[in-house]
């Protein structure tokens, strides 16, 4: 069976069409700026030279689903020959509260759920049931499923997931942490103990996704314990655009003396902080660069960025009472071998270090010396490839 993984942002959509035979990528695409003048639409087929690129309005996710399935099975360059082919389609959402500790079948009672989540993360939320009732217009026969960015962190214990204020505002509200990038967690939590050779169900690890967006999630046996991300993905470590942690009472100081609202300041301390806003760009290749060129702001940004998640590593090696490994992951985990290794040098005092010639981008592999107290890790991520062994599972059973 193939199935078809929708990731649907705002304006964007990526996809995948994975054949669940091999688990290999049929094709692979993006939609950027629907909704807006100059839809760009382009599709790539792994291992040839298919490509399908053109710019044409689209004014919404089910013209852009439309699009996909058409570039699916264009008779030149698409990669099916036809939509019969497909099984069913599995979505990212963002969200899924404490109503889902796992993966669901779209139906009428879960979408209703869903939707009742849209206040937790509205940006996210809403694109997301855009894609899967687009899927429901166009493909009206076939199953959908979604997969959600919280639900693998749902076993984190109550003194993990509790805010140090009055207790209404959990049980009224339901403000507690959340947690997100859990399917790249849990990606990562079925991996490592397979390199490591261990048990998963006796394998404590931290897990450092390090992208744009940045979480760290802390695992005993399988289960998160903790994770860095909070109500909303602002909270944690020092990321692309966004601040990570901050006293809150910097906002009210902010606020008063530039005029600002709640909204802009929200808005600034997720679009316009982090390496953004201590630098020259949210792009760690770019601050890097600048600070090689001597740009003491850069140096700031990434001294900021690398002691704190020395400081999260600390405490998440607490929270499973020693750790047998350390991840990296994601596009500068998988990537900047060079931050990576000094993230690491700071934990030295505890005998973790990584192995100069084992520090290979884009591999997994164990990229620590043999003598080293807690193993170090590189794996690179595949939320999709999960997204559709999920969907496979649960549509298997109907
Ligand atoms: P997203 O959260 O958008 O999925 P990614 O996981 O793609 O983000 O990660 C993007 C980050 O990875 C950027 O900060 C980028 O600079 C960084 N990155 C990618 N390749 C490299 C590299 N070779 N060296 C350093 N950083 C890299």
């Amino acid at each position: 069976m193939k199935i078809l993984v929708i990731n649907a942002g705002s304006s964007s959509l990526k996809y995948q069409l994975i054949d669940m035979d091999d688990e290999s990528v049929k094709a692979k695409g993006l939609v950027e700026r629907i909704g807006i003048e100059g839809t760009h639409f382009k599709q790539t087929v792994p291992g040839t030279d298919k490509v399908i690129e053109f710019t044409r309005n689209m004014a919404a996710h089910t013209e852009a689903i439309a699009a996909v399935l058409d570039a699916l099975i264009d008779k030149d360059n698409g990669a099916i020959a036809s939509l019969d082919e497909i099984g069913a389609c599995g979505h990212r959402v963002l969200h899924g509260g404490e109503t889902f500790s796992a993966s669901a079948l779209i139906t009428d009672e879960t979408m209703k759920e869903i939707e009742a989540l849209i206040p937790l993360g509205p940006l996210h939320q809403r694109p997301n049931i855009a894609g899967i009732r687009a899927c429901q217009e166009v493909m009206p026969t076939k199953p959908n499923v979604a997969v959600f960015d919280t639900s693998f962190h749902q076993t984190m214990p109550p003194k993990a997931f509790l805010y140090g204020v009055p207790y209404e505002y959990y049980t009224d509200l339901k403000v507690r942490r959340y947690g997100f990038h859990g399917t790249s967690h849990r990606f990562i939590a079925g991996e490592a103990p397979k390199l490591l050779g261990m048990d998963p169900k006796h394998c404590k690890l931290i897990i450092c996704h390090l992208g744009n967006g940045s979480s760290l999630s802390a695992i005993v046996d399988g289960k998160v314990v903790d994770t860095s991300m909070g109500l909303t993905p602002l909270e944690g470590v020092l990321m692309g655009t966004r601040s990570g942690d901050v006293d809150p009472a910097v906002l009210e100081y902010i606020m008063d003396n530039t005029g600002m609202d709640i909204h802009q300041m929200l808005n600034t301390l997720n679009k316009k902080s982090g390496f953004a806003g201590m630098s020259c760009s949210s792009d760690m290749r770019d601050v890097k660069a600048a600070a090689e060129q001597g740009d003491k702001q850069a140096q700031n940004a990434l001294d900021v960025w690398c002691y704190r998640l020395q400081k999260y590593i600390g405490a998440y090696n607490v929270a499973v009472g020693g750790a047998d490994a350390i991840v990296f992951t994601a596009g500068i985990g998988e990537n900047d071998t060079d931050s990576c290794a000094k993230v690491i040098e700071g934990l030295a005092f505890m005998g973790v270090k990584v192995d100069p010639q084992k520090n290979k981008r884009g591999v997994a592999a164990v990229i620590s010396t043999d003598d080293s107290t807690i193993k170090v890790l590189r794996i690179p991520t595949n939320e999709e490839l999960l997204i559709a062994r999920d969907t496979l599972e649960i549509v298997s059973k109907l």
